[in-house]
């Protein structure tokens, strides 16, 4: 059998149509592209519209042109889903993610969830200082260790998966050896809403799988996630990727960027810089360039390397005080 060194690389950057990039998502784009493209791989740009009342296709038309624009280009995937493992578009894949969610319930591992968020909230005793929410396992079934019954209806239900009260580590390409316990971090968590929409992990894990997806880089804000995942390959057979998470970039004001900070969306961004400009800021802020001079996607390639420690000491990276943009 391939082992992960083995296997061909392939990264993927995983973008949610919800509006225009700013920094922090192009960012994000440029170091998985030369992570990738620095050992020989393949990219992949998948669509993640699960979200069917925030995700538009303008927007990911948007995000298509933007990395265009910088020089990013894609060998797989997007709107038009050149390659072999589409649809890359989340919202086309439905039939696939339920083909999953089947193989889940078959081993005896979701199950049908009633509570709304006002229950959730309510068992919430001590809310976590991080306002995350860890579901306390009201609707769990017996043969899952919980006090509901086993054959609860699955109609205008939620399904949740039951996740082990057991730490899950993982060796991140940045941030070094780091575990998480599920069940103290989040709990039993969603695989399909109650509204029939499919949760993110279920899809991501089913894509990265199905994609021969090697390497995941990502904001450091998706670090739990990646144990849920990794418990979620696990269950489903499939061998995990290896993940890197970066430092989120943050405003001057101290707050991770957001669809707020009009002055770091793209649109702004391209107004102020040639592709060239904003492509050294970004090898600058990064540590890759030591000083902010204009380049192109390729002449990067080859000085390639991981955020520095120290961007990651504090987990953000501060725009304002690295970078003039
Ligand atoms: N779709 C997510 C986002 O736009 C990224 C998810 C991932 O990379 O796993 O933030």
């Amino acid at each position: 059998m391939e082992t992960a060194n083995e296997r061909r690389v392939r990264g993927r950057f995983a973008p949610s149509p919800s509006g225009r990039m700013h920094l922090g998502n192009i960012y994000t784009a440029v170091m998985s592209w030369l992570s990738v493209k620095s050992r020989g791989g393949e990219w992949v740009l998948r669509i993640e519209d699960l979200d069917p009342q925030r995700s538009k296709r303008e927007y990911a038309l948007m995000i298509e042109d933007d990395l265009h624009w910088l020089g990013l280009d894609w060998d797989e995937g997007g709107l038009e889903g050149k390659g072999a493992s589409g649809p890359y578009s989340q919202s086309l894949r439905g039939d696939i993610y339920e083909e999953y969610m089947r193989r889940l319930e078959a081993g005896g591992l979701l199950y049908p969830c009633r509570c709304r968020r006002s229950d959730i909230m309510a068992t919430q005793a001590p809310h976590r200082s991080d306002g995350r929410v860890v579901y306390a396992g009201t609707c769990r079934p017996r043969h899952l260790g919980g006090v509901a019954p086993d054959d609860a209806s699955a109609e205008g239900a939620s399904m949740r998966m039951f996740v082990p009260d057991r730490e899950i580590g993982f060796n991140d390409r940045v941030y070094g050896p780091v575990s998480f316990n599920l069940a103290e971090e989040c709990g039993d968590f969603i695989i399909r809403r109650a509204d029939g929409a499919w949760a993110y992990q279920l899809a991501v894990v089913v894509d990265d799988a199905l994609m021969g997806i090697t390497e995941v880089m990502r904001g450091n804000d998706l670090l739990l996630s990646a144990a849920q995942q990794i418990y979620l390959f696990g269950q489903l057979g499939f061998e995990a990727p290896e993940y890197a998470h970066l430092p989120l970039i943050c405003n001057s004001d101290g707050q991770r960027l957001s669809k707020r900070d009009s002055s770091m969306s793209m649109e702004q961004l391209r107004r102020r810089h040639t592709p060239e400009q904003l492509l050294g800021e970004i090898a600058f802020m990064a540590g890759i360039l030591s000083e902010p001079a204009p380049v192109k996607p390729a002449d990067l390639i080859p000085v390639f390397h991981l955020p520095l420690r120290k961007c990651v000491e504090d987990d953000w990276i501060f725009v304002a005080k690295n970078v003039p943009l």
